[in-house]
């Protein structure tokens, strides 16, 4: 259990396969895969890291997967440039 620096929610980190750490909401939820990448759907990571696209459930609807919700779309305090400004060295 980690704890977000920008807002002191607890959240948890999914290893993805490229083996980058990515901050996800400290509970899995369910959700309906669906194979697209559309941005009209929500954004998932499988407890392997892969990143999908579903839709989420209510907790008792079948057919579910089990996913992880990037922690920086629902952090309020989440510093945008801190995901986007890889490239940038300081010096
Ligand atoms: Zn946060």
């Amino acid at each position: 259990m980690a704890i977000c620096k920008y807002c002191g929610e607890q959240i948890e980190f999914i290893t993805t396969p490229t083996r980058r750490m990515i901050p996800v909401e400290k509970n899995p939820v369910y959700f309906h895969k669906v194979e697209s990448h559309s941005e009209a759907y929500e954004r998932f990571y499988l407890d392997n890291g892969e990143l999908v696209y579903g839709r989420a459930l209510k907790p008792l609807d079948f057919q579910k997967t089990r996913g992880w919700i990037p922690h920086r779309f629902r952090c309020e305090n989440w510093k945008y440039c801190n995901t986007k400004g890889k490239g940038k060295t300081k010096k």
